[in-house]
């Protein structure tokens, strides 16, 4: 039997896995699969279309995803009630100040998309925004300090940092952009993300695996060759860097990617509002321009070194990558989990340098290679986030590839989008082509 990191050559054929080094396989004995229940796991992402204005996209997100969205929201709502309960926060008020935010710094239609997303799906507009403020809260209630220990444990047991790379010019092997993200996440709610094609009357066309019920999320490619995604840090930020008013999180996804030129454009955009993100890594990639990693706080940021003098690729996991930002962060026990997964991407990444497409985009967020250890074994410390044989109920949740490659002889450029569902290992990708407008190709 072939082995390449970590995973059975032959897997596919008669679904036996070797995951890492900790599961010793026998290829003895008949095997089969059960694929009755097919979705959320093992099985394609589901793909929903969606044009129009902001209320037409909700309306038609809303039937497609109705069940899905009706568990989020009732998964949701009793945990950041609790939440917003213990830090005295008047529910209400705060839906009012952040209808304020999204209003004042994005666009007033996205809140008139959440009321026929919610519609449509069966559920009420003040549960459905309250779910869509749900990392906000989650984030910095009590206090942003005081949030890791209080993360419900419905949740995870631990915050998740997601990981990414983006590789351009000699990193790849056409002198193109190939970037990717691996969702960390638990196993409840992200496991039902669909991937959203949406053409919006304003803006770009973009695509987007979101969690059903949410306007948006942190992994969009858009028509114009811009892509943006982001990872948290392990590290906590300061109270004092939380401001009372901003765009909360998924909302500001959407806006970046539903607008922003280029990547420069995005960055610009990013900094022109004040966001309630906790400190995170943002990549802003564009076809042109490659990546630009910034650090932030929603009162600080720092744009990030490139992490060789060659400036063609990037990676961020659970780490903070800028000194300059220390001032405005309490550190947690390093080295960790968001050190040694940094440095395991860094090493995927870099073994493949000169040739990265959006085949080996799919090797790099597949990796086992753990920098804790020196050996190829799944753990939370490699790429492909396992944490399952830490006793932990998470890890990756969803994985996305995005390779944009001019044709040769036109102007065009496609943009072929790779996703799977679960632990990229062991799932079934789907793979998509997209022309300018975001018309599928395949
Ligand atoms: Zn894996």
């Amino acid at each position: 039997m072939k082995e390449s990191n970590g995973v059975a050559a032959d897997s596919h054929k008669n679904n036996l896995i070797t995951i890492g080094q900790k599961v010793k396989i026998s290829d003895k004995g008949e095997t089969f699969s059960n694929f009755t229940e097919i979705y959320p796991w093992r099985s394609p992402i589901p793909v929903v279309f969606v044009e129009g204005s902001s209320t037409e996209m909700g309306q038609q997100f809303g039937s497609a995803a109705r069940e899905v969205i009706q568990k989020v929201v009732k998964f949701n709502l009793p945990i950041l009630h609790n939440i917003l309960g213990k830090s005295n926060v008047n529910a209400s008020d705060y839906i009012e100040r952040s209808e304020d935010s999204i209003k004042k710094y994005t666009e007033p239609d996205y809140l008139d998309e959440i009321g026929a997303m919610a519609e449509s799906s069966g559920v009420s507009y003040q549960d459905l925004l309250l779910t869509n403020l749900n990392f906000g809260i989650l984030s910095s209630f009590p206090t942003p300090e005081s949030h890791y220990p209080l993360y419900p444990e419905t949740i995870s047991e631990k915050p998740m940092h997601c990981t990414t790379f983006s590789a351009f010019g000699n990193a790849t092997e056409k002198g193109n952009l190939v970037a990717g993200h691996n969702d960390d996440g638990a196993r409840f709610m992200d496991q039902f993300l669909v991937l959203k094609v949406a053409k919006p009357r304003r803006g770009k066309a973009f695509v987007s695996p979101v969690v059903p019920g949410y306007i948006g999320y942190h992994s969009v490619v858009n028509s114009n060759h811009a892509f943006l995604c982001a990872s948290g840090i392990s590290d906590v930020m300061k109270n004092e860097e939380l401001t009372p008013n901003g765009v909360p999180t998924w909302f500001l996804f959407r806006w970046l990617g539903q607008f922003s030129e280029n990547r420069d454009d995005a960055v610009r955009r990013f900094l022109s509002v004040p966001n309630l993100a906790i400190v995170s890594n943002w990549c802003f990639s564009s076809i042109n321009q490659g990546t630009t990693v910034i650090n932030a706080t929603p009162k600080h940021h720092v744009i990030a070194k490139f992490p060789d003098e060659t400036k063609e690729w990037t990676v961020t996991a659970g780490k903070l990558l800028t000194k300059e930002l220390e001032p405005y962060i309490l550190k947690v026990r390093h080295p960790n989990e968001g050190d040694y997964r940094y440095e395991s991407a860094a090493r995927a990444v870099k073994s493949r340098l000169g040739k990265i497409n959006l085949k080996e985009g799919v090797e790099i967020l597949s990796d086992h290679f753990d920098s804790a250890t020196g050996t190829i074994s799944a753990s939370e410390n490699t790429v492909c986030r396992h944490m399952e044989y830490g006793g932990g109920f998470g890890g990756t949740v969803r994985s996305m590839v995005v390779e944009f490659t001019k044709s040769s002889g036109s102007s065009e450029t496609t943009t072929d989008v790779a996703v799977s569902l679960g632990n990229p290992c062991n799932a079934i990708w789907r793979k998509m082509s997209f022309d300018e407008k975001m018309n599928m190709q395949n």
